[in-house]
């Protein structure tokens, strides 16, 4: 509804969210908490601090930790319509308490919300599965992806990620998640060269080709073996490389060989789809491609588990000759109302086209401190996925991994939460709420800016 973002804005329940206020007390190291999770919880794969606030609630793009100090989340590319948004919190209160139930029983959120999921997709992909994660999408859409072509080779492209569940691990292969990704990989899995325009193997202005090339020698090298292709998986804007898009006219070319090898296409919109982008609302739109699979999760739920994979019917058929598919939780009735009002919210509080407008003005505001900062090497993305990315030489790109991390505990004590990311974490990760402010943009750049301005 017209005016309802600015009325939720004027309900914040902390006046004290004073952005550029620097706390000088010391943050509460929260020991007793962390020595906690230590104890009785699978230690965290990532901490990028050694001292994390500790978070007690969140309100639109900022958290507040248990001091009640606030910090702007610049990095949470799961919360898209914001944090403690109350008409997400009615929707999902209301339908707890009608009925919250085994996906196996009949109930009317599966079909209203697979209607609006498929509206949504490109023509022809009319048929939705509903799984509680990301990494559960992708093992699904390789599944369908197997049952569909009888074959199991599939390609993807290094510097990917796409999660932490058996077949999707497989096929992830960046470093920055998991350092041991590139030591096993099963046989069916074949990484091709990483179309990373800022530092992959090839730059320059032809690099598609070069790249293209890459991925039909892989091709070939299949059928040279007489071995069978499945198909394709990967992300249309590279996500933990920063936000690098693929060079331009690249998916339209490696699709049309896939296909021509018989094998299906998947994008994985997990991270990168559903409005971030500000400009598209699913990344391959960028690459002018129509997947035959597409995958879909974090931002759908706005943090609760929700995940989608969304296909042709010919596709799911062929799975459902053989294959089986049943999730207790995947699309039960509360996790279909909470899909609904994500994306009512986004209708309505225009949070696309708002990651479009706040992000471009963001990424000038970077690309500026990039002329005053020679440690900026580039920014790269667009919308509200971004990445600025720190060398300590433009012409080598050695990476600035140390300078990243000193920046990003820096930031910390600014009041931003801030990551690395990229196969040499040095890159910011910035992927807030869609609903981010102008002002909290300009904050974030201020406190950037200072931060380099420091050193480190
Ligand atoms: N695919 C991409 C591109 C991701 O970034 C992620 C998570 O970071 C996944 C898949 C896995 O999603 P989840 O963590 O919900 O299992």
């Amino acid at each position: 509804r017209p005016g309802h973002a600015a009325a939720w804005s004027s309900l914040c329940p902390s006046p004290s969210i004073v952005l550029g206020m620097e706390c000088d007390a010391p943050r509460p190291a929260s020991e007793a908490l962390l020595e906690r999770r230590q104890q009785n919880f699978a230690r965290p794969q990532k901490n990028y601090y050694a001292a994390p606030p500790q978070i007690e609630r969140g309100w639109r793009e900022h958290m507040f930790d248990i001091t009640g100090r606030s910090y702007l989340d610049m990095v949470n590319n799961v919360t898209i319509v914001g944090h403690g948004h109350p008409r997400l919190a009615r929707a999902v209160s209301r339908q707890w308490s009608l009925l919250n139930t085994n996906s196996r029983f009949h109930y009317a959120g599966v079909a209203e919300f697979s209607e609006r999921l498929t509206a949504l997709a490109p023509e022809g992909l009319d048929t939705v599965f509903l799984v509680n994660s990301g990494s559960e999408a992708n093992d699904l859409a390789l599944r369908l992806a197997w049952a569909y072509t009888g074959a199991k080779n599939m390609l993807c492209l290094l510097e990917g990620y796409h999660g932490w569940t058996v077949a999707s691990d497989a096929v992830s292969t960046s470093v920055a998640d998991n350092p041991r990704a590139l030591e096993t990989r099963p046989d069916w899995v074949h990484p091709i060269a990483s179309p990373n325009t800022y530092r992959g193997e090839f730059r320059g202005a032809d690099a598609t080709a070069a790249y293209v090339e890459t991925a039909h020698r892989a091709l070939d090298k299949l059928e040279e073996r007489n071995e069978q292709l499945a198909g394709i998986i990967c992300e249309s804007v590279y996500g933990n490389a920063g936000g690098i898009p693929l060079p331009s006219g690249y998916l339209e070319k490696v699709y049309a060989m896939v296909r021509a090898r018989g094998g299906v296409c998947i994008a994985d919109e997990v991270q990168v789809g559903y409005g971030r982008l500000g400009h598209h609302f699913w990344g391959f739109d960028q690459q002018n491609v129509v997947p035959d699979i597409i995958t879909v999760a974090k931002g759908m739920g706005n943090g609760h588990p929700l995940g989608a994979v969304i296909t042709r019917r010919d596709i799911a058929e062929a799975f459902e000759k053989e294959g089986y598919f049943f999730s207790s939780a995947g699309g039960s009735p509360v996790s279909c109302a909470v899909g609904m009002a994500v994306l009512d919210i986004m209708e309505d509080e225009a949070l696309q086209e708002n990651a479009r407008t706040v992000g471009d003005y963001l990424k000038e505001r970077l690309e500026s401190l990039g002329e005053q900062f020679p440690l900026i090497g580039a920014v790269h993305g667009m919308g509200l996925y971004l990445g600025v990315e720190f060398v300590r030489d433009r012409e080598t790109l050695a990476p600035a991994t140390a300078e990243t991390a000193a920046i990003c505990r820096r930031l910390l004590d600014l009041g931003v939460i801030m990551q690395p990311t990229g196969d040499h974490l040095n890159v910011l990760k910035i992927k807030p709420p869609l609903c981010l402010t102008k002002d909290s943009a300009d904050f974030f750049a201020e406190m950037l800016g200072k931060a380099l301005a420091e050193g480190w």
